[in-house]
């Protein structure tokens, strides 16, 4: 009868739930042994300024190295682990890691290069950031505004009064504050006028379809010339294709990244892939010429 059928229905549908809760459950356990075990570790992508084609920062990003699963990117474990309290320990983890790095690029001879960490939205509820910040910012004895947090527009859906004021007390040590994946979230272009940052990073969807479509190429100008109107830098990211490059310079666009430049470069490979790009002059010499 149909009072046994729904009966049947919600148990499937229960047991489905209980399966997505306990994947959940299950990698935030094994996230946390990856993290005791250093499985985790970071792959720097280089970030030129396109007019003069110096390298100026690096943006840390993620590795898992799995013991049997192999290499496991971001995208298919930090939405899981997300709004739990592991994910807040394993940002820690990457800001630390991030300011080590950066501290031994500075003794190496890159003095002015900065150090871009992506932060999860749970960071912009918990208040605790700013002061683990500071803590390591002394730690290394970096100056602080070598350091730059990466974080995305769904912070500021959340709870805009409150991210808005972990954001300022960052800003007030003298940390750099990033948008990333502009252009992707619900954003209304009033807020941007009272946010407090730095750089706004034109989401790679963008960058992607500039060749073909007139619409996005539309995006990204206005973008551009909206950004620098508020005295703010605009980062280009996903950056593959010279002709890209080329518009982004006659747009103005003050930065960008992408497989163009560099892939991300493993931890380890980091100093010889640095020392044998120095050793032929500039970061790329093949880029076009802006201007
Ligand atoms: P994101 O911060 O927007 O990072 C950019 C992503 O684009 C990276 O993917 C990067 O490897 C990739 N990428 C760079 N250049 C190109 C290009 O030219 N073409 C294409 N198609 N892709 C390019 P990845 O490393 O897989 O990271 C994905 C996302 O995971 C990041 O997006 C970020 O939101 C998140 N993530 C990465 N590392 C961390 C972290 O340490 N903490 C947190 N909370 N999130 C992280
Ligand atoms: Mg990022
Ligand atoms: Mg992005
Ligand atoms: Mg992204």
């Amino acid at each position: 009868d149909v009072k046994s059928k729904q009966g049947a229905g919600y148990r499937v549908y229960d047991a489905a739930m209980n399966q997505k809760v306990m994947h959940k459950v299950e990698m935030e356990r094994e996230a946390r042994i990856a993290l005791n075990e250093n499985q985790f570790f970071l792959a720097l992508q280089p970030q030129l300024e396109l007019k003069t084609r110096k390298l100026v920062g690096f943006e840390a990003l993620l590795r898992w190295q799995h013991p049997e699963r192999g290499l496991i990117p971001p995208g298919d474990f930090i939405p899981l682990l997300e709004n739990t309290a592991f994910m807040l320990e394993l940002d820690h983890w990457v800001i630390k890691r991030a300011t080590v790095l950066l501290k031994d690029l500075i003794r190496r001879g890159f003095t002015d290069v900065k150090m871009a960490v992506n932060v999860s939205s749970g960071h912009f509820i918990d208040a605790s950031l700013p002061a683990f910040l500071q803590e390591q910012v002394i730690a290394q004895d970096i100056p602080p505004s070598q350091l730059a947090l990466e974080l995305t527009e769904t912070v500021l859906v959340a709870d805009l009064p409150r991210a808005t004021s972990i954001m300022k007390a960052i800003r007030d040590m003298g940390v750099m504050i990033a948008i990333d994946d502009f252009g992707t979230g619900y954003s209304s272009l009033s807020y941007l006028k009272s946010l407090p940052a730095d750089f706004i990073k034109i989401d790679q969807s963008f960058i992607a379809e500039m060749a073909e479509s007139m619409d996005d190429r539309s995006i990204v100008y206005s973008t551009i010339a909206m950004v620098r109107s508020m005295g703010l830098e605009v980062i280009a990211e996903g950056l593959e294709t010279a002709h890209q490059y080329e518009l982004l310079c006659q747009y103005e666009c003050h930065q960008g990244q992408g497989y163009l430049i560099s892939r991300p470069i493993s931890e380890h490979a980091l100093w010889t892939t640095l020392d044998d790009k120095l050793h032929q002059g500039t970061w790329a010499d093949d880029l076009p010429v802006c201007g």
